[in-house]
């Protein structure tokens, strides 16, 4: 049997499906990967196995377009391995794989290497290739026609900005053309380097130099006009400010092709946590202020941010064991961010429906993924929720390598508690 291509009956769940605006009890049949039907009561094919689903919520398999698998290169932090053993324990069936790599995919070799490294996937995997050579952000683009029929799904120099911005006009032309997006880390470097955290009054307090929101708003507002010059798909990677979402939200009503995501973090927490928690609350784009968590909430709310995902980023511990201002940028999420979306959005600012969108139709429509919907036809990949679960988050218990998270300890309600994969139950923590 090859990999993700199993039969399963899923029996008697909550079926809901934002994609076809359906929530319904009923029964999902999965043949060899694949959604053949879903119903009330189907019968029992001879020789499929049945995984019961009662009082269990059955989404599309949840998909995560911002995770940093760190392999090749930094296999200490986390390989592809325990990266998608930890996204398949977190729920989600399918991740897109961000290029600061060791060698970057910024060729088609480079993409070959991380493609045969992803043969040891426990979800499915999708890179994301490199903007610019050796993600410089300067220089010369990469090849990304080549890329792009090698699978690359979208184009990021995530971790830095693509700075010139001629190559960034021409990365626009082209993923026009290829329709797929550019997924830009937007930051002015020259207003941000040396930040250890948001330019606000704790930073001001801690005595550290701080990022201001004009570092990330100000390359934002650049590359949205970029778009309305030459119509090239442009999805935003991880918002934080009110200011941002302000330029997104323009930017959409001006019916450009301009999308943007938001990170749990960034809608939980807020710059107050770095003198709590210090580097565990370190990361890029930084924590912001309390009026940029409630721009996130609304942005969510009417629709501005369409997608939430993880940038999840492992380190050591020895790595952020050094001091704010010296310690690497970044926090796992990939075992947080289901709990942390159902725990602070839903009924809150998301219907359980909106919210379960913001994981599946709309990130496999920015990036044109297969799934994110229960339609027949389409990859049997299915993301098991237990509403009523309590748990509290032990990252000793983490599937990833790394346990940098400024969530330890929480106490969170709902979890995903099985994940299929075409057919295959790559997680569960159901009764056999
Ligand atoms: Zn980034």
């Amino acid at each position: 049997m090859s990999k993700f291509s199993a039969d399963l009956l899923v029996r008697q769940g909550r079926l809901i499906d934002p994609a076809n605006g359906t929530d319904a009890l009923g029964d999902i049949l999965i043949r060899q990967g694949k959604i053949v039907e879903s119903r009330p009561n189907l019968p029992t094919p001879p020789d499929v196995p049945i995984l019961m689903a009662t009082g269990l919520v059955v989404a599309p398999g949840f998909i995560d377009i911002h995770t940093h698998l760190r392999e090749p290169g930094y296999e200490h932090k986390e390989t592809i391995q325990s990266g998608t053993a930890a996204a398949a324990a977190g729920g989600i069936c399918a991740v897109a794989a961000m290029p600061n790599t060791n060698p970057p995919p910024d060729s088609s070799d480079h993409l070959q290497l991380a493609l045969e490294r992803a043969q040891t996937a426990n979800v499915r995997y999708y890179p994301i290739a490199c903007v610019t050579v050796a993600r410089r952000g300067s220089g010369s683009l990469a090849p990304l026609e080549e890329l792009a029929k090698l699978g690359a799904v979208a184009f990021s120099d995530d971790g830095d900005p693509v700075e010139d911005e001629a190559l960034m006009r021409r990365a626009l032309e082209i993923a026009r053309d290829l329709d797929r997006p550019i997924f830009p880390h937007e930051e002015v470097k020259s207003l941000t380097t040396g930040g250890c955290m948001h330019a606000g009054e704790v930073n001001a307090r801690l005595g550290v130099k701080g990022m201001p929101a004009a570092g990330e708003e100000e390359m934002v507002a650049r590359d949205i006009e970029l778009v309305r010059q030459t119509g090239g798909p442009l999805h935003i990677a991880h918002i934080s400010t009110a200011g941002t979402a302000q330029l997104v939200r323009r930017a959409k009503a001006d019916g450009l092709p301009v999308t943007c995501e938001v990170l749990p973090h960034h809608f939980v927490l807020t710059d107050c946590e770095v003198e709590h928690q210090g580097t565990a609350a370190k990361m890029s784009p930084p924590l912001r202020e309390a009026a940029d968590v409630d721009a996130m909430l609304t942005g969510l709310a009417d629709g501005t941010i369409e997608v939430i995902a993880t940038d999840h980023a492992p380190h050591t511990a020895a790595e952020k064991a050094q001091s704010l201002t010296q310690a690497p940028m970044g926090i796992v999420g990939l075992e947080t961010a289901v709990g942390l979306t159902l725990t602070y959005l839903v009924d809150r600012v998301l219907s359980l429906q909106e919210a379960i969108a913001r994981w599946t139709c709309h990130p496999a429509r920015i990036l044109r993924l297969p799934g994110g919907a229960l339609t027949q036809g389409m990859p049997g990949d299915l993301t098991l929720l237990d509403l009523t679960r309590e748990w509290e988050v032990v990252p000793a218990h983490f599937r990833s390598k790394s346990r940098n998270t400024p969530f330890a300890g929480y106490h969170l309600k709902g979890k995903a508690v099985a994940t299929i994969v075409g057919g295959q139950i790559v997680y569960s923590e159901l009764a056999a």
